[in-house]
């Protein structure tokens, strides 16, 4: 080790040999945070309340007599507990969020100034009708936007995301099918589904039946034709689907569906790869759910809430579940109580308590009318691009499974085939948090074998793209390559390698203070 004039040792720069741990636990900007309740100074409180008067209880001795257990901490200390702990997440307001099938896209700014104005934000669902026309106004106009961007027939709002869409939809579809006294047992799922969608047909009580896919990553429509009849209900399926890939023969699939007298639920989610270029309603869908969250900029994961509107086609719409917002002359009224008109004449009930999330809609009307037509049109074609240069600037480090079928929609599909021997899709998700960036979406679908699926929507730069290109390749390489330190990442992260199978299987989800005088074992 050499010293130079200045006394500074080379060596402290690189870090090499010097010790990383620090007092605090701390690393530079980056803050080791206790759990609040550790924080806890017993009695501390954090406003000054003036003592309780003394009344008599009328609980019945019933009252609880022990401290109720929430940390006393003042409102800085508060502040910071939250701000520390928020910086060890990764938002979508700090790089991309390759997560494929969820459609991680920027949340406008203009979309959050809309839904805070008070006339949205501050409303209440039973306030009287004539208070609240402006915002009924955005839950039709949405409405009507979805209506034609999908083709379809009328809208259901209430949904609060697309499984909930799914079950919405599911509802109309055992609905309509009871209502002529053909109650049927079977819904048919692609193997590729996402999980929801055999769930909701479970939930619903139905049967659920695989649809094997073709080597080309499409649904087998030989087998799908060969299953139908009449015990069939309908089926659940995805276009674009979980692969990445259109369905090209989605039309002759609900031809064949309903000649047996079935429906077809479209699940809508990957709906940002053909917005303003496919509208489903030509396609031959009877429901599919839009998720707002995804397409239309909505925010969430951590962010908010989701909102899954069902469009329903003409057949499904007597079925559609209340509420709905109807013009009648120029006042908005919502009808809340089933009628005898067409629209709703045989609905199939509620969804919700009320009308669905206020703020998705005021936030998703706004991004759709900042964009217009055209410019919707562009969201899909820029977020199919995207999509594209990923595949072809990795696919020829990564096993594409289906690259050779020719382009892909909105997300990238790759194996771990190739990767060595004691190497998983795992490992190279863990390398990617050390590189900065969210890992993409993994092991699905399950009909790839240790699958990477990456979306990363039109709204990424092509030098972000290039960045992430860039590190999932050296990851892919050292994944090849059997690096052991890949084994062990995350490196860099707050935390390394959890037991994420044992956190879901047995979940701990109440603090509890510890024994006084137990010495920790
Ligand atoms: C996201 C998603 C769903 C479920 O939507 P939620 O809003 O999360 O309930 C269903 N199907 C597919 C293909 C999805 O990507």
């Amino acid at each position: 080790m050499s010293i130079n004039a200045s006394g500074w040792k080379p060596e402290m720069g690189s870090g090499e040999g010097v010790k990383a741990e620090t007092f605090t636990g701390n690393r530079a900007l980056m803050l080791e945070e206790p759990l609040i309740f550790e924080m806890d100074e017993q009695g501390g409180c954090g406003v000054d309340i003036a003592p309780a008067p003394k009344v008599a209880s009328r609980l019945g001795g019933l009252e609880r007599k022990r401290d109720i257990g929430i940390p006393g901490l003042s409102e800085p200390q508060t502040v910071r507990h939250y701000t520390r702990l928020s910086r060890q997440n990764y938002a979508i307001d700090l790089g991309l969020f390759p997560l494929g099938s969820c459609t991680m896209k920027h949340n406008p700014r203009l979309n959050e100034k809309m839904a805070r104005l008070p006339g949205f934000a501050d409303i209440h669902p039973l306030q009287p009708i004539d208070t609240v026309q402006g915002a009924l106004k955005v839950v039709a106009d949405l409405g009507e936007w979805l209506v034609k961007l999908t083709g379809m027939h009328s809208v259901a709002m209430s949904p609060k995301a697309g499984a909930h869409g799914e079950l919405c939809g599911l509802l109309a579809i055992r609905s309509a099918l009871e209502a002529r006294g053909d109650a049927r047992e079977v819904i048919l799922v692609p193997e590729s589904a996402h999980g929801t969608n055999p769930a909701t047909a479970a939930f619903c009580g139905y049967r659920v039946e695989n649809i094997p896919a073709t080597e080309r990553g499409r649904v087998d429509l030989a087998a799908l034709k060969a299953r139908l009849g009449p015990d069939v209900a309908g089926v659940m399926i995805t276009n674009p689907n979980t692969c990445g890939l259109f369905e090209p023969d989605m039309i002759e699939i609900s031809k064949a569906v309903h000649e047996v007298g079935g429906l077809v639920y479209c699940d809508g989610a990957n709906f940002n790869a053909i917005v303003g270029r496919v509208r489903p309603g030509d396609l031959g869908i009877d429901a599919m759910h839009i998720n707002l969250h995804k397409t239309f900029s909505t925010p969430h994961g951590g962010g908010g809430p989701g909102s899954g509107p069902v469009v329903f086609s003409e057949a499904l719409t007597p079925f559609a579940p209340l509420p709905f917002v109807e013009k009648q002359g120029d006042r908005y009224v919502l009808i809340e109580e089933e009628t005898a008109e067409e629209h709703h004449g045989q609905t199939f009930g509620r969804m919700t308590a009320f009308h669905g999330q206020m703020g998705m809609f005021t936030r998703a009307l706004t991004y759709i009318l900042s964009h217009g037509a055209d410019g919707l049109r562009q969201v899909s074609e820029d977020a199919v691009l995207n999509a594209n240069y990923i595949l072809r600037s990795l696919d020829d480090v990564l096993d594409a499974p289906f690259g050779a079928s020719g382009p892909c929609m909105h997300e990238a599909l790759f194996s771990d085939k190739g990767f060595a021997e004691g190497v998983s899709t795992l490992d190279v998700a863990k390398g990617l948090i050390d590189e900065g960036f969210h890992p993409m979406t993994m092991y699905f679908p399950l009909v790839v074998h240790g699958a990477m699926l990456i979306e990363p929507t039109e709204t990424e730069s092509k030098a972000t793209l290039d960045q992430f290109i860039g590190a999932l390749r050296s990851v892919a390489e050292r994944a090849k390559a059997g690096d052991p330190a890949l084994k062990a990442a995350p490196l860099h992260a707050p935390r390394r390698r959890l037991d994420e199978t044992l956190a879901a299987r047995k979940p701990v989800l109440a603090w509890k203070e510890p024994v006084q005088g137990m010495a920790a074992e």
